[in-house]
């Protein structure tokens, strides 16, 4: 405040000055991964950390600060107190309970509901107007869990769904076909990880729909190499955590994109988990799953109407129906 003389007859700060906060909870390896990502896309005045493990905390967010002369001007904070989330824009929540040996996915699910129970009431109370952001696992029930537990809108509850399986899928068309991936427009939707359904009719690289002009060129109908990709978007998951015991660096890119789409109003569609009731004839129930969502500034603006084969709308259906057994077992 002294080290510069100030201007004199300068008028005070324009109370109107847009000023972006995100918090993220939990500095585990995707935590983090999301937060540099966000950090170098300057993408926030502001991150707030928080974690239950205060030294672990501490230490992330001094090695983030030590990096401040690389970096666009942001300010880095961190507390075990929620208090420091105070009037987010955004909310990241990847804390998560890791599954011990021989833990049933059932009883995972319930150490991490109540983990949200400690941690999404008090993002709602210090932060009542902010987007949720869920990447904890299983990130669909848990985003469900989230909307309960903050009674926010529908709109304002978004989990990273399949936006991360989707880009590995567009990664190894583009493999496949050698292209760039960001010409590639191709979804994987429903429930992530081993369930997830591919959108193969709707697939295009530069706007050409790759499934017709194979058939019409009537170069081989690779159907074969094509289930094989799903196979490996699949496994992707797995391979990289068995090699190096966790993913971090493209789910880091993945969020930070979906935080971009949404705090820059960029109106872009995402495969993320949303509010599926009335979408796809989906029914008999409150359950969320991915599906093509516009984003912006006010989180899920509408979803896309992309046409499904009566298989893969079959399959969204059980989806529904598994999902929604498993949220009646919470007692929420
Ligand atoms: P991690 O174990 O490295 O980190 C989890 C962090 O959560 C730890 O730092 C831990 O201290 C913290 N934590 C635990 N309980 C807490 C509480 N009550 N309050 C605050 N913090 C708490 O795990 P990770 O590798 O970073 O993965 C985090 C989660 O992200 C997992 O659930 C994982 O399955 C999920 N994930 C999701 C996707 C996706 O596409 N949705 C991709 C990768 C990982």
């Amino acid at each position: 405040q002294t080290f510069f003389k100030p201007i004199l007859n300068t008028a005070p700060p324009s109370p109107t000055k847009r000023h972006t906060k995100i918090s993220v909870i939990g500095v585990g390896n995707v935590g983090m991964a999301i937060a540099q990502t966000i950090l170098t896309q300057d993408l926030a005045d502001e991150i707030a950390l928080v974690d239950a493990k205060a030294d672990k905390l501490r230490g992330e967010m001094l090695d983030l600060q030590h990096a401040a002369a690389f970096l666009p001007r942001t300010k880095i904070i961190a507390s075990v107190d929620y208090s420091v989330t105070v009037g987010s824009d955004l909310c990241i929540i990847t804390a998560g309970a890791r599954q011990l040996p021989g833990e049933s996915r059932l009883n995972l699910l319930q150490r991490n509901v109540a983990l949200f129970t400690s941690i999404v009431p008090p993002l709602a109370k210090y932060s009542p107007d902010t987007i949720l952001m869920i990447v904890s696992n299983p990130v669909d029930i848990l985003t469900y869990v989230a909307w309960k537990l903050s009674r926010f809108p529908s709109n304002r509850v978004i989990g990273s769904g399949t936006n991360l399986d989707s880009s590995r899928f567009r990664f190894l068309i583009a493999d496949h076909l050698d292209v760039n991936a960001q010409d590639v427009q191709a979804y994987i939707v429903g429930e992530h990880g081993d369930s997830s359904v591919a959108l193969w009719s709707s697939i295009s690289v530069g706007g050409v729909p790759v499934l017709s002009f194979l058939e019409k060129q009537q170069i081989s109908y690779e159907k074969e190499t094509l289930e094989n990709i799903h196979k490996d978007v699949v496994n992707g998951a797995y391979e990289v955590i068995s090699l190096k015991g966790y993913t971090s660096w493209a789910i880091g890119y993945s969020v930070a994109n979906l935080a971009r789409s949404i705090l820059r109003d960029q109106r872009k569609i995402h495969p993320v988990s949303v509010l599926a009731k009335g979408f796809y004839g989906i029914d008999g129930g409150d359950v969320f799953f991915s599906l093509p969502a516009q984003l912006g500034r006010s989180g899920i603006l509408g979803v896309t109407n992309i046409h499904l084969t009566d298989e893969e709308a079959q399959r969204l259906k059980d989806s529904a129906k598994t999902l929604i057994e498993m949220q009646s077992q919470l007692g929420l």
